[in-house]
């Protein structure tokens, strides 16, 4: 019987589905996969200077796992920066506690209960533009600009 992954909880979506160098044409086919909980321990540890114990709280994981989740994002980054290589955010064993959106024409992001109603406009800007991204990063909504 397989073994019950632990899921690692997200409390934020990256706004971005990753990024390519400039100078360099693009290689999608080199380019480095970094997982969604890898963006997390970055923007936990690194971002908002938390300890690895704090990450491993929020993230509902021991800490030697959240050491091991940095250390490999870091190796990835570094890879990246270094070999001038584009890297995607997306894949990983995570969970959200939220639904996350995210306006594709003011920025503005809204994180609301999972079993809330999708807001029709964006509270701030009041267009129809706002994109769930739980979407885009469990399968790629295809409807957002973002994922065509
Ligand atoms: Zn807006
Ligand atoms: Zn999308």
């Amino acid at each position: 019987m397989a073994r019950q992954k632990t899921l690692r909880e997200l409390q934020e979506l990256p706004i971005i589905k990753g990024f390519r160098p400039l100078w360099l044409r693009p290689r999608y086919g080199r380019a480095i996969t970094l997982h969604l909980e890898e963006y997390e321990v970055l923007r936990l540890v690194d971002y908002e200077g938390q300890t690895h114990e704090e990450a491993a709280e929020l993230m509902k994981v021991s800490r030697p796992t959240v050491t091991r989740i940095y250390e490999s994002a870091r190796k990835k980054l570094g890879a990246a920066l270094v070999e001038g290589r584009s890297f995607l955010i997306e894949g990983g064993d995570v969970s959200v506690s939220q639904t996350h959106y995210l306006c594709e024409e003011c920025q503005h992001r809204l994180s609301l209960p999972l079993d809330a109603e999708t807001p029709a406009l964006c509270p701030a800007c009041g267009t129809e533009r706002l994109v769930n991204l739980n979407d885009c990063f469990v399968r790629g909504c295809q409807r957002c600009s973002r994922c065509k």
